[in-house]
């Protein structure tokens, strides 16, 4: 049964996660240990302070929960980019570019939502997969048409190639499959089976075979990439997600890696959270995340809406 709390340890989960990695962002691995929650660095933010990932994600979660489509989400990331709304600090530090030019394309030039994402294939950073997991829990009871739909509706609002699109798909139904009490492993098997036959080019697909490989997590930490690039991304969570059997040890395996170390453990702890939603972080790095009276409505109204209680 999904009750109130464990989806609001879920969205705890990946804020911690986010907050973990903003300090380090961009750095190169193995010049800094991440140990604990901090302060400062990058983006000189005092510790505690989520980023874009969970900004993007209290938006998406706030517009299934008023059943909002693409419009309306996008009205959010307005408010996001152009007010600081959504931010820990009421203030924006960062942004990605594809999620910027799709606001732009949105506001300024009034392209309709599902079109404003770039179609490009050099569009496929991770900031589309960084903030759809919400969905995976509004979609828990709808049928596959309608998930499908629904994952390729807000994907396409920042990111409209095909690339972004299969990763959002196989994400979620992963997440969903573990929110139906499937291991890891298994929900990402189950996931794939569905993505394979919804119609997707086979050369796309193709560069998604190590996320759903069984013997992945054995690969070597120096194999991993922990870039942007949604691929990188992917997998570096998945990697961290199978090799660590502790919320705590998850995130602190994704911040470690380097580069894009934010979304990768938001990315991360999400698919560990999805499988253990009982769990949550240490004490020490909950008392030190920043929480603000719109974000912890936000969870509240979505935990109210889409638990089973
Ligand atoms: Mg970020």
């Amino acid at each position: 049964m999904i009750t109130k709390q464990k989806i609001r340890n879920f969205f705890e989960a990946g804020m911690i996660a986010d907050a973990l990695g903003v300090p380090v962002e961009f750095n190169q691995r193995d010049t800094y240990t991440v140990s604990t929650m901090q302060g400062y660095g990058t983006y000189n933010q005092p510790a505690g302070s989520w980023s874009d990932d969970s900004s993007l994600t209290l938006c998406l979660a706030e517009t299934l929960a008023e059943k909002g489509d693409a419009d309306a989400c996008m009205t959010k990331f307005v408010d996001y980019l152009e007010h600081g709304s959504y931010t820990p600090s009421g203030k924006l530090f960062d942004i990605g570019n594809a999620t910027r030019e799709a606001i732009f394309n949105f506001e300024i030039k009034s392209t309709s939502a599902i079109e404003a994402g770039s179609r490009s294939p050099s569009a496929n950073g991770n900031g589309a997969l960084m903030r759809i997991a919400p969905l995976a829990f509004a979609c828990l009871k709808c049928a596959r048409p309608e998930r499908q739909r629904q994952i390729r509706e807000f994907t396409t609002i920042t990111h409209g190639h095909i690339r972004s699109i299969i990763a959002n798909d196989l994400y979620v139904e992963c997440l969903r499959a573990m929110l139906l009490g499937m291991p890891l492993i298994e929900a990402m098997a189950e996931a794939w089976d569905v993505i394979e036959v919804a119609g997707y080019p086979q050369k796309e697909l193709a560069l998604f075979k190590n996320i759903h490989d069984t013997t992945f997590a054995i690969t070597p930490r120096q194999n991993i990439r922990s870039s942007g690039y949604v691929i990188d991304s992917f997998e570096a969570a998945m990697w961290c997600a199978l090799n660590e059997q502790t919320l705590r040890g998850v995130c602190l395996l994704a911040v470690n890696l380097g580069e894009d170390t934010d979304t990768i453990a938001q990315i991360a702890a999400s698919l560990y959270a999805a499988g253990h939603l009982d769990e949550q972080a240490p004490p020490p790095w909950r008392y030190v995340l920043i929480h603000t009276r719109q974000e912890e409505r936000i969870v509240e109204t979505f935990a109210e809406k889409f638990c089973d209680e």
